[in-house]
């Protein structure tokens, strides 16, 4: 039988076991937990195949590899994923939008001075 916090307790040592970082008693408590659990066995098999191949990665990538696929990632999507955020102006080009404010600015004055050139309402 096992305890319903083993599960629990095997998954917290996958890493260091996968890594084979494991001290002897608890690699030994795990295999023996993996024995009977066909659940963990599956989680610690996904959990190779996945982080497993990520740590050997990150053993070898340089300091900034991270930053660089971001980067990547940033460049082939257009900006869409990893891009700084700015969170008012986030897909329209600030060009655009200073154009567009200068425009409505120059509408603006161009109505208020054909309306009242001297910014005074005339009287009748
Ligand atoms: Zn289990």
């Amino acid at each position: 039988m096992t305890a319903p916090d083993s599960h629990q307790r095997a998954a917290e040592s996958f890493s260091a076991y996968v890594e084979g970082e494991l001290a002897p008693a608890e690699r030994a408590r795990l295999d023996e937990h993996l024995a009977t659990c066909m659940q963990c066995r599956v989680s610690l098999e996904r959990f190779r195949r996945t982080v497993g191949r990520l740590g050997a990665l990150k053993r070898t990538a340089p300091g900034d590899f991270l930053a660089g696929v971001q980067a990547q990632i940033n460049r082939r999507s257009r900006g869409r994923f990893f891009g700084k955020r700015y969170l008012l102006f986030g897909r329209i080009p600030f060009e655009w939008l200073s154009l567009a404010m200068i425009v409505a600015m120059l509408v603006y004055y161009i109505v208020v001075l054909q309306t009242s050139p001297t910014g005074v309402v005339p009287g009748k």
